[in-house]
């Protein structure tokens, strides 16, 4: 089995910006305009934005506080147009998005197509494109991150395995930008469900190195993901066999075996 270390092959033009206590908001830079996603806040953005880079768009993935506590103050220092999911409450919103929509960034070139991905928050999108020609990359907020899944605020356990069905089906060597290094403690508890998984444990020991070294372990690659992460694994027997034991019942749908491991990753010290 190939195993897809986490930060090969990422291109120099993606910048994840560490911000608040564990969020990254995302930049990405084209032609001397750059893009962010889910800025928490403004100062780590406004750093960067020296020697004339332009900030061409704000894009938000959802309403939570530590995605667009930035957004307002950036938008009046820049002017960048402001794109936000059409379903929720976002300070400054220019662009309201909903799936099938389309974000067009002449100034980086960047295309997005948009995902209704709800289940963390109700109108959670996230925005998927090409950053290069050979490089796909999905933008997914708090819906699918390294080896977890956002919590469920405000959507069921069905609506949030179809969002992740969704993104499960993207090719397998697209990034995944999230926005929280959770990767160590979402291992801790992905090797309690699969601990025989050799793809999990390898990714263990990279996660491990990088986090000693003070980097980040996004982006990860999908492919990555549905080899490791429990959360795009709920059909596979060993995951099925796993949340059966600790829910004490046969659970016989992957519906039943997602609710189970986001509750036993809700309980999980
Ligand atoms: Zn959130």
């Amino acid at each position: 089995m190939k195993l897809i270390a986490p930060t090969h092959d990422v291109p120099s033009t993606l910048t994840p910006i560490p911000a608040l206590s564990d969020n990254y908001i995302w930049m990405v830079q084209k032609n001397g305009h750059a893009i962010v996603v889910d800025p928490g806040e403004a100062g780590p953005v406004e750093a960067l934005l020296t020697h004339g880079l332009i900030l061409e768009a704000i894009l938000v993935t959802h309403h939570h506080q530590d995605h667009v506590g930035g957004v307002k103050a950036l938008k009046q220092r820049t002017g960048a147009r402001v794109y936000g999911p059409r379903n929720e409450s976002i300070p400054v919103c220019d662009v309201r998005l909903a799936e099938g929509d389309h974000v067009d960034l002449p100034g980086t070139g960047l295309q997005f197509q948009v995902l209704d991905i709800p289940g963390h928050t109700a109108g959670h999108i996230g925005y998927v494109g090409l950053l290069d020609p050979d490089c796909p990359a999905i933008f997914c907020g708090d819906t699918l991150f390294a080896a977890g899944c956002g919590r469920l605020f405000e959507g069921t356990p069905a609506q949030m395995l179809e969002s992740l069905g969704k993104i499960g089906c993207l090719p397998p060597q697209t990034l995944v930008c999230c926005a929280h290094e959770y990767t160590a403690a979402n291992i801790r508890w992905a090797l309690q469900v699969e601990p025989a998984n050799v793809a999990l444990q390898a990714r263990a020991q990279d996660t491990a190195q990088l986090r000693a070294r003070g980097l980040p372990t996004v982006p990860s690659r999908l492919g990555l993901e549905l080899q490791t992460n429990p959360f795009l694994r709920a059909h596979h027997p060993d995951v099925r066999a796993a949340a059966s034991r600790h829910a004490a019942a046969r659970l016989d749908t992957p519906q039943a075996v997602f609710a189970c491991l986001r509750q036993w990753k809700n309980d999980f010290k």
